[in-house]
């Protein structure tokens, strides 16, 4: 059979077909009225898909790049912070703020588990001089999301900031920054947004940009006040990645289209038919709160998980993603996520099924496929 490769993973996304084919145009000059067109109108939807009347600044660099940014733009050194650390990404924050010598109390959680919001403000009464609250929207390595509206009630009670990295949540998960009172907001180009990794995206609420004008980290690269400085000029401090950026306002054209709300949908429909196919199949999922954008699913006991990833990339070319540090061979995380379809998590689920075959696990075939297209057959539109 022809090796045919699908997608399957939490970023990068598979790509819309006018997003790689406007790639190969020729590239075009960005200190000119054209770009500066485009650069302005993705600025613009990226304000619509944020939910923000604020600026949303986009930086070349993935999206740690604007994690990193959210730190060094908003706090000085010595400032006290909390983490919430329930899986790699919010793990990273931790290091983050480390690294750049802030007093870091940690929140530690079991892969999968919630914190609540309650819980939250237990933390921060306990401790009134916080600074900021570092949280994320959809931890990719658990498939676990959070209260953040919650958590955005609680803050906003405090003299603290909410940061929120909703890399691969926002677009596939509600969370409109405004309404829900968080203060600087994330994401990055390779996930729900279509396009491919090498753009991330900021944005900070006035209670934020207090704090950007006070931060005494150390800051270049990615200085909210310049980035501010040439926004209002409708360019950026640095060369910007030109063809991304046009590809971006692709994948936006097409975001428009069907409007926020049905993209929303749209991962609501292809995330309940990869659950609904998967607990047919007898398997557990990870979260106690799973997200839209992937399926973190426990690999049943006696099987081998790394295998059964392995498997499923080079026998059918299916690249769902495995389990990370100590979830490794424990999990394998199926994504909806971007520019898919239903047709995707038909595959995904059948790539599953003849997996599970393969490694002798006893699996009815078409179980899961069944159930899947059932939840699909009654919400497509
Ligand atoms: C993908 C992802 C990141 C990391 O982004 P990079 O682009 O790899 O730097 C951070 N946080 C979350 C939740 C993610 O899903």
């Amino acid at each position: 059979m022809f090796k045919k490769y699908y997608l399957l993973s939490p970023g990068p996304t598979p790509l819309p077909e006018d997003v790689l084919s406007v790639a190969a145009e020729p590239i075009i000059h960005h200190r000119t009225p054209e770009f500066s067109a485009i650069f302005m109108e993705v600025s613009e939807g990226l304000k619509y898909v944020f939910g923000t009347k604020q600026d949303v600044f986009i930086l070349t660099s993935s999206g740690t790049g604007a994690m990193e940014a959210a730190v060094v733009n908003t706090l000085s050194p010595g400032d006290k912070v909390i983490t919430i650390n329930g899986g790699k990404f919010g793990e990273r924050w931790g290091k983050i703020c480390r690294s750049y010598g802030l007093n870091v109390r940690e929140i530690v959680l079991e892969w999968g588990e919630d914190f609540t919001k309650d819980q939250l403000e237990v933390e921060l009464k306990a401790d009134p001089e916080i600074k900021a609250v570092f949280a994320t929207l959809s931890e990719t390595s658990s498939g676990a999301v959070y209260d953040i509206q919650g958590y955005g009630e609680v803050v906003a009670e405090t003299e603290a900031i909410l940061v929120v990295d909703g890399i691969s949540g926002l677009g596939a998960t509600p969370c409109p920054m405004d309404e829900w009172k968080i203060d600087v907001l994330i994401t990055g180009s390779q996930k729900s947004l279509m396009i491919p990794p090498g753009l991330a995206y900021i944005a900070f609420s006035p209670k934020a940009w207090k704090f950007v004008e006070k931060a005494k980290l150390p800051r270049f690269y990615f200085d909210a006040i310049a980035a501010k400085k040439n926004l209002e000029k409708q360019t950026t401090p640095w060369t910007p990645a030109i063809s991304l950026i046009i590809q971006q306002k692709k994948a936006l054209d097409r975001i428009k289209a069907i409007g926020l709300d049905g993209l929303l949908e749209h991962h609501r429909i292809l995330a309940e038919a990869t659950r609904a196919g998967v607990k047919a199949l007898g398997l557990e999922l990870l979260a106690k709160r799973p997200g839209n954008i992937l399926t973190a699913v426990k690999v049943p006991a006696g099987l081998d998980g790394v295998k059964l990833v392995r498997t499923m990339q080079s026998k059918y070319y299916a690249y769902i993603a495995g389990g990370q540090d100590p979830y490794k061979g424990k999990i394998f995380r199926i994504a909806h996520l971007g520019y898919m379809c239903g047709f995707e998590i038909i595959t995904s689920l059948a790539a599953l099924e003849m997996t599970l075959a393969d490694l002798g696990y006893p699996v009815e075939m078409g179980k899961g496929v069944a159930a899947a297209e059932n939840v699909l057959r009654e919400n497509w539109k």
